[in-house]
């Protein structure tokens, strides 16, 4: 069994990660950029490290997860990033949503080591997050995935994998298109039903009888009704994997018009101050511009 693990990045998604491995019994260092953020993971056992390097240090499995490409970058191959210390041999799983060119180049770097990387993104949200019921995308050597997975394990119920290197944020990017979009077009309805007086929960009685009604949505409603936004999937984030999203469709010549749209719409909402809100605060945005509520 794999001791010794590096654990970078203690957000919404890598706190309640980080828990599992201290419970599960690994050897936990964690690295979180705001140190305040790590007491709890100290609390439980784990050793609080200075720097990503800190945290890679004779680690035998590094984990990161962190916002996007450019912070991805910093923690692995920035100054005291984790690549300083990385030994050979050693597996880093980045479980990022980031663009698949960059953490390509990532692996690249961690090859030069004679360390190994997964592109390991997730779905499943923070309640995914805290009963280690995630589901993995998974991109790297079939080999190395084989050797991590006794740690994924203890974080995910389900570990798909997706072919080379990058291929687990390809298709990371794809979940989450659909997603965002389906969020979306969800509040679209919900606010047009609302400006014509027909009550939230009534709408919400017809799409759950109807082909429309889905888990994500029928998850999502009760925060809606209640204007509850606290961040699941911060909206911020939603919307830098869509534009992610929109890099790759134009560097392979896909034509994502709905996606591209709906992009804007998230993009409309964060400039109104939104981003860090759940992402089912875009529905606000259109509540401002109809001049109505979906609330109970
Ligand atoms: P979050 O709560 O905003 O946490 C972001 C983490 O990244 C924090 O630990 C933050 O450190 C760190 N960070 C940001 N910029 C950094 C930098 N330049 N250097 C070092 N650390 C940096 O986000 P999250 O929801 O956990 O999401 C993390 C990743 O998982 C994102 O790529 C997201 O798209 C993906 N994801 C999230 C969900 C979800 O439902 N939340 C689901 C699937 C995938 P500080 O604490 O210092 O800010």
């Amino acid at each position: 069994m794999t001791q010794s693990i590096g654990f970078i990045g203690l957000g919404i998604m890598g706190q309640p990660m980080a828990t599992n491995l201290v419970r599960a019994g690994y050897k936990v260092t964690v690295f979180n950029r705001t140190r305040s953020k790590a007491e709890p993971l100290e609390k439980a056992g784990a050793r609080v490290a200075i720097s990503p390097a800190e945290a890679a240090r004779d680690a035998d499995v590094v984990i990161s997860i962190v916002s996007d490409s450019a912070a991805a970058e910093e923690v692995i191959l920035g100054k005291g990033g984790a690549l300083e210390t990385l030994r050979a041999g050693a597996i880093v799983i980045d479980s990022s949503t980031i663009s698949p060119i960059v953490s390509r180049r990532l692996a690249c770097h961690t090859a030069g080591k004679g360390a190994q990387m997964l592109d390991a993104p997730v779905t499943g949200s923070k309640h995914g997050a805290e009963k280690g019921e995630l589901t993995f995308m998974i991109g790297g050597e079939r080999a190395v995935l084989d050797r991590a997975m006794s740690v994924l394990q203890v974080l995910g119920k389900k570990h798909i994998y997706c072919g080379q290197n990058g291929s687990g944020l390809a298709a990371k990017l794809a979940q989450n298109v659909i997603q965002a979009a389906m969020v979306e077009v969800f509040c679209e309805g919900f606010v047009l039903a609302a400006k014509a007086g027909v009550q939230p929960r009534t709408m919400f009685e017809i799409v759950q009888s109807s082909m429309a009604r889905a888990s994500l949505t029928d998850f999502k409603a009760p925060f809606i009704f209640k204007g509850d936004f606290t961040p699941y999937f911060p909206l911020k984030l939603m919307h830098k994997d869509l534009a992610l999203a929109m890099e790759a469709a134009y560097a392979q010549g896909v034509a994502m018009p709905t996606a591209a749209a709906v992009k804007e719409v998230y993009g409309a909402a964060k400039a109104k101050g939104k981003g860090d809100q759940d992402y089912a605060a875009v529905i606000t945005f259109l509540e401002e511009i109809a001049g109505v509520q979906v609330r109970d």
